[in-house]
């Protein structure tokens, strides 16, 4: 018998008694590490077309985390990073891989002020993953944080987290841009892998990566055991993010591709592997700011439906269940003529 899978449009969370008086009085901190707290539990994607200077900075204001993008020199990575931290921002973030220069890599960017390295690869359930959590680990003891992925098992999580992984980014397959199913047949639902991952008892930190669309997206990750989420598509078109925007039929919009895709292999590297990725426009949003802070109220209000006051409580006070394909439709909106 296969194993069965959940996605997010799967499930619901069963409204709970609550007490809550005020969503004001709900918190949503949620620490990467005992020293590194955050009050909006959201970490944007380190990729080119969202996460460079301004987006860290703007993220860092919110309260939340961005990760500097690896596809540049590491001299214009540690740069970029300098920015940030001129502009007053106290934490960011900035990826590296698993070969090549990553090594040197790591050692500029700390050196540029840099303490939470992420280790982004598309299948980070690897040796080579493991050889550079080592080295790495190894390298910089407790003075760094690591957060290393993408991984989708348990099996997974839990080898990464003994290899010396702080935090795990969780989700193969589930990203908008994402070609990975279609082009190798591999993947595992986000939400399911969340739940699967979220049974570890390993003291790493999961990040919810790939599919989220919605704050309800997010109310179900964090539910289902996620510590943070990390966000591509829903912020690619905030101001913050690179790239400039373009006119389309009298509308904004900015190009998001996924780093695996022909355009984004070809700019980074001049000839592509496998292709698991695609390149499109998404709508221009403005200020990251201000869809955060309509993401924080969709989520703080998703946290009162469970009775919850902080991330924990939802994780366990809510109650999944599952819906029909017909369920899915009535639960998004569905009138037929809107203004
Ligand atoms: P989104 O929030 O659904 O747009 O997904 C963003 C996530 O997709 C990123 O954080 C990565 O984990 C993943 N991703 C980025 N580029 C690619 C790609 O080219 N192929 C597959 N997954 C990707």
């Amino acid at each position: 018998m296969l194993k069965r899978s959940v996605c997010f449009d799967d499930v619901l969370l069963v409204p709970q008694y609550s007490d809550i008086m005020s969503r004001k009085d709900i918190s949503l901190c949620s620490s990467l590490d005992d020293s590194l707290k955050f009050e909006l539990p959201v970490i944007s994607s380190p990729m080119d077309t969202v996460t460079e200077s301004s987006m860290a900075a703007a993220m860092c204001r919110s309260g939340g985390l961005g990760i500097i993008h690896r596809y540049n020199t590491m001299e214009d990575q540690s740069r970029l990073v300098r920015n940030v931290l001129e502009a007053g921002a106290y934490n960011v973030g900035a990826a590296v891989g698993v070969s090549g220069d990553y090594f040197d890599r790591t050692a500029n960017l700390v050196a540029a002020g840099v303490r939470i390295i992420c280790i982004d690869i598309a299948h980070g359930h690897h040796t080579m993953m493991r050889h550079a959590l080592k080295t790495l680990r190894n390298t910089y003891g407790n003075a760094i944080h690591i957060m290393a992925g993408n991984v989708a098992t348990p099996q997974a999580f839990n080898d990464l987290a003994d290899w010396g992984a702080d935090s795990i980014r969780v989700g193969i397959g589930g990203g908008s841009i994402c070609s990975t199913r279609v082009q190798t047949g591999h993947g595992v639902p986000t939400l399911q892998s969340i739940i699967d991952c979220s049974t570890s008892d390993r003291d790493a930190t999961l990040i919810a990566d790939g599919g989220i669309r919605t704050s309800g997206d997010i109310v179900k990750a964090l539910a289902a055991g996620a510590d943070f989420v990390m966000l591509g598509s829903l912020i690619a078109g905030a101001t913050e993010a690179p790239g400039d925007p373009v006119y389309i039929s009298g509308e904004m919009f900015k190009t998001y591709r996924g780093m695996a895709s022909k355009d984004a292999q070809l700019a980074w590297r001049g000839h592509t592997a496998s292709v698991e990725g695609v390149s499109s426009m998404v709508p221009v949003i403005g200020k990251v700011a201000s869809t955060l802070d309509d993401l924080e109220t969709g989520i703080r209000s998703g946290l009162s439906y469970s009775g919850a006051l902080n991330i924990s409580e939802l994780q366990s006070k809510s109650k999944f269940i599952q819906q029909s394909s017909a369920g899915a439709v009535e639960s998004s909106t569905h009138i037929s003529k809107r203004l």
